[in-house]
């Protein structure tokens, strides 16, 4: 596993595991098996409603609580929805702190909800804060109201899309870009580009493990997401090959710039048709 270093200074695991649709009932087991193959970071939010099957797993797991990376998200507005909220899946999870907690998204009032999730790191529920589908101008004004820099952006990102622009003021500023839907959410018209597959070929892996390894290359966090343990397997084991600058350029042509999800759509005002 190869980790990225957060602007306060902790680490987490470039690779993780993505929960988003996985339903209540099934987060635990999903969860167990991929702590089991590996994975050590996994991600979760408010809005999937699977926060207790991601704890319960930790727990069952037995793994020391600081070899994990729990990232979740809060889907409320404001200071104080906030901070209930946040006390809220803690005991949800069953966790004494979350490791990356982000703005699942825009809203009303993002200076109250950053103020609630800047206490909350302050108090030590949170050991890192960031934000997700923000867009540049969203992230200036989180930071010039806030000493606290998020350390993430999550945002949607994919060899279809990727985010050059963005990616570009994250790292002048020092926040790690990280994707959600890495995969495109299993669309095939990523599964089966030729190039992708003429790359799989190549280095004698899946088209899945070359769009992976092509965002980690580039220092994105990537979570993708299979409840299928082949692929779960598959989706960690990226590390024991690289990609040659040209083919690094060869998948970077492949940007079309363009919204796979379509959502939210503040996130194309940053896009440079
Ligand atoms: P993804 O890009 O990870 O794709 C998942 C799909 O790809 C599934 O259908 C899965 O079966 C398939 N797949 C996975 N590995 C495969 C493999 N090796 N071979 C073939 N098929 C494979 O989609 P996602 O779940 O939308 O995104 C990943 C994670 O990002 C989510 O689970 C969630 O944690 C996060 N997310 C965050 C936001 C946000 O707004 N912050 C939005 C969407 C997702």
């Amino acid at each position: 596993m190869e980790n990225v270093r957060l602007n306060n200074g902790i680490t987490a695991p470039i690779l993780g595991f993505g929960t988003y649709q996985i339903s209540p009932s099934q987060t635990k087991a999903a969860v167990a098996e991929a702590l089991k193959l590996g994975y050590r970071s996994i991600d979760t939010a408010q809005y999937y409603r699977n926060e207790a099957g991601v704890g319960a797993a930790v727990k069952e797991s037995g793994l020391p609580r600081e070899e994990l990376f729990i990232t979740t998200k809060a889907m409320t507005t404001g200071y104080r929805a906030t901070k209930l909220g946040i006390d809220n899946s803690l005991t949800e999870a069953g966790l004494d702190y979350f490791d990356l907690m982000l703005i699942h998204w825009p809203m009303q009032d993002d200076l109250g909800t950053y103020r609630a999730l800047e206490e909350a790191y302050q108090a030590g529920k949170l050991r890192s804060i960031g934000v997700s589908n923000f867009n540049r101008a969203q992230l200036g004004e989180i930071m010039a109201n806030f000493q606290t820099v998020p350390v993430v952006d999550q945002i949607e990102t994919c060899v279809l899309r990727q985010q050059t622009k963005l990616h570009q003021y994250l790292a002048d500023y020092q926040i790690v870009h990280e994707t959600w839907s890495p995969l495109g959410e299993g669309a095939g018209r990523l599964f089966n580009h030729p190039v992708l597959k003429d790359l799989a070929a190549k280095y004698d892996h899946t088209t899945a493990q070359v769009m992976l390894r092509y965002l980690t290359q580039r220092q994105i966090m990537v979570i993708p997401r299979s409840t299928n343990p082949t692929h779960m397997a598959a989706n960690l084991n990226i590390f024991y090959f690289a990609l040659t600058a040209a083919d690094l350029a060869r998948v970077q042509a492949l940007d079309e710039k363009f919204s796979l999800s379509g959502w939210p759509s503040s996130m194309t005002l940053d896009e440079d048709y």
